[in-house]
């Protein structure tokens, strides 16, 4: 993260101390020239975050682009696998079609072989009996019991026909069953191949499924990337925004200054011999002494978190909790308010510039529930700017309150403890 470097406080003795009342105009020219030379600073730093913040929305845009490839890739195998499963589905019941069917056949079978068993015990029978008799017997008797020739012809004819008939049920009953057991390998070997297919499908459902596991493994880690990357762009918004506010608090100072030069000017035209000493038209130089009665604590409540390292990570503030609705937020001191706005991180929050006897402060009043004081706002200290909250990324209401010597740079806020009671 780019670390910035404005000593803005080097300046603030004379340039911003035209925003808090105090001005001594024995030095305008050097304030002013300082004072173009930080807001020079600041504008190449702006400009130095606004192309690092077109870079990291590439880098965003660069990883949505690949979640929205992934993301179709997910939907098509997610239409592969509904075709898979509609398969599946529709290959089962096939099979227990088929299953059915095979079953069917068996009894049909089954009903087949007892009738050809039946005959075939019958006609062994009868050949038996012809055996037994040593010849046709069974059928001579038949013959031999004719009364005429012409009813002998007709008996003959009887006797022929019974042997036919025999003859054609078996050869029927034995085509019938040739039949059937050619239906049931034909049947088996479709059942072989629906089972194959479905075993077929399945391995290519497991792999698609596989493949879709993976997918939204790595969507998910994209989408991680992606809120880790926004929050940097967020950081380096949150910066740009900061440093707007500076430079038009500098802007503003550079102004008063080249007016009280201006001023001074006409002044020493009009009475060369004047003092410069005091300047005593600004007013305001008895400003208190400098104690640690120039600060108070910014919210009742007792600390749940100090300054320095936790969990590993470093604490940039200090944590002052309170239960309860309109706790109010203080002012540390006395100040100008240069931001105020809402931030994920931070949730509502207020930024406050102090000039402490020609020192700059600069206080940060985080994760308030409602801001009480806007933009521009010169507030005293102890007044109440705010109530406690639980916005941004906080866990319970709380403030979070960081102190910073000098104007604020990313990740360079002072332990207030010492300076600030809390
Ligand atoms: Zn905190």
């Amino acid at each position: 993260m780019r670390k910035t470097v404005i000593t803005l406080a080097a300046a603030a003795t004379v340039g911003l101390g035209t925003i808090f009342g105090g001005a001594s105009i024995h030095t305008e020219a050097a304030s002013i020239s300082s004072l173009k030379d930080q807001q020079n600073k600041v504008q190449k730093e702006r400009s130095g975050i606004k192309s690092d913040l077109m870079k990291q929305n590439d880098k965003i845009s660069n990883l949505q682009n690949q979640q929205n490839s992934v993301e179709s890739e997910i939907k098509r195998l997610e239409a592969a696998i509904n075709q898979a499963a509609a398969q599946i589905k529709e290959k089962t019941a096939k099979i227990a079609e088929t299953k059915a069917e095979i079953t069917k056949l068996q009894e049909e079978s089954a009903v087949l072989k007892e009738r050809i068993e039946k005959r075939n015990v019958l006609l062994k029978d009868r050949i038996r009996s012809y055996q037994e008799t040593g010849g046709v017997i069974s059928y001579l008797d038949v013959l031999f019991g004719a009364t005429s020739f012409s009813d002998f012809i007709d008996r003959a004819n009887a006797v022929a026909t019974i042997m036919a008939a025999d003859q054609d049920i078996l050869q029927q009953h034995e085509a019938d069953k040739r039949e059937l057991e050619t239906k049931q390998t034909e049947v088996q070997k479709n059942l072989g191949s629906l089972e194959k297919m479905v075993a077929d499908i399945e391995r290519t459902n497991q792999q698609l499924n596989a493949q879709r596991a993976e997918k939204d493994n790595l969507l998910a880690s994209l989408e991680e990337q992606e809120a880790e990357e926004q929050e940097v762009a967020m950081d380096m918004k949150e910066q740009e925004n900061i440093l707007a506010a500076q430079e038009a608090a500098i802007k503003r100072s550079l102004q008063a200054a080249q007016a009280a030069q201006a001023a001074q000017a006409a002044k020493q035209a009009q009475k060369p011999a004047a003092s410069s000493s005091s300047g005593g038209s600004a007013g305001g130089s008895n400003a208190p002494a400098v104690s640690s009665g120039n600060f108070t604590r910014p919210a009742p409540g007792v600390v749940t978190s100090q300054y320095g390292m936790r969990n590993g990570k470093m604490h940039y503030g200090v944590d002052i909790a309170k239960s309860g609705g309109g706790v109010p937020i203080w002012a540390a001191a006395d100040g100008e308010v240069y931001a105020a706005h809402y931030s994920s991180s931070y949730g509502n929050v207020i930024y406050i510039l102090h000039n402490i006897n020609g020192q700059i402060y600069t206080t940060v009043y985080a994760h308030m529930s409602s801001m009480g004081v806007g933009v521009g706002a010169n507030v005293k200290k102890g007044q109440q700017i705010g109530t406690m909250g639980n916005t941004g990324a906080s866990r319970g209401q709380h403030l979070h309150f960081e102190l910073y010597k000098g104007r604020w740079a990313y990740h360079s806020a002072i332990n207030p403890a010492g300076i600030v009671p809390y």
